[in-house]
């Protein structure tokens, strides 16, 4: 090679310098847009950070609530496994009435002494006694209410009538009252006291029909 063409190469032509310049702007430019990108890319990882904090204690809030709505369910359950039949059923109850009979001296008639003997002497000359006719006594029905718990039954048609056995007692269970199986053969007017036998687990829907009903039996029974 020439000192000519030596010369020729590293004199700096303006197209080089052109060249340079360009190059300069350009990693200038480069160098600018690189750094705002950096700036850009901080600032979005930053907010990331933000929603990462915040998401850690969102989900740790979340499990937290999810823990004490979990235990609540189960104490709720222990609870509900605790409570008594009758407590449970509740809102189902209805107070009927049934009628019952208990004994009761006639009154007493004016042969006989205080404890409703007549005596006499037996024809060996015995002295003796025997009851008089008015220490017989006869059934006086009288109205009894009863819990049940009722439950719609048949699409509404009809309903069951159930009874907890040994109410607040430890055992308490549920017992279907039987003969109760429709609605209709609740009693709920005179009409139908001349179908009812003894009456015995009859359901009446007041107290007021069950005495009606109690006055009719005892006025049969005298
Ligand atoms: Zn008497």
């Amino acid at each position: 090679m020439s000192y000519y063409e030596e010369d020729f190469y590293h004199e700096p032509s303006e197209f080089e310098m052109q060249v340079d310049e360009f190059r300069e702007s350009l990693l200038k430019a480069v160098k600018e847009e690189f750094v705002s990108e950096m700036d850009r890319l901080r600032k979005e990882n930053a907010e990331l950070q933000e929603i990462k904090a915040n998401f850690k204690t969102i989900k740790s809030e979340y499990d937290q609530k999810s823990r004490k709505l979990e235990y609540e369910r189960q104490d709720l359950e222990r609870k509900v496994r605790r409570e008594r039949l009758s407590s449970l059923l509740n809102d189902f109850e209805v107070e009927y009435f049934t009628v019952a009979s208990r004994s009761k001296y006639k009154p007493k008639c004016d042969k006989c002494d205080e404890n409703r003997r007549i005596y006499y002497t037996t024809p060996s000359g015995r002295k003796t006694y025997e009851s008089c006719e008015c220490s017989n006594s006869i059934p006086v029905f009288e109205p009894i209410p009863i819990l049940l718990s009722t439950f719609s039954i048949r699409r509404g048609e009809g309903h069951a009538w159930y009874s907890v056995k040994y109410r607040g007692k430890d055992d308490e269970y549920l017992n279907y009252y039987e003969d109760s199986i429709h609605g209709c053969e609740l009693i709920t007017d005179e009409s139908k006291f001349e179908d009812i036998g003894y009456g015995y687990k009859t359901l009446f829907e007041t107290k007021e029909i069950a005495q009606k009903f109690c006055d009719y039996k005892n006025k049969s029974e005298v």
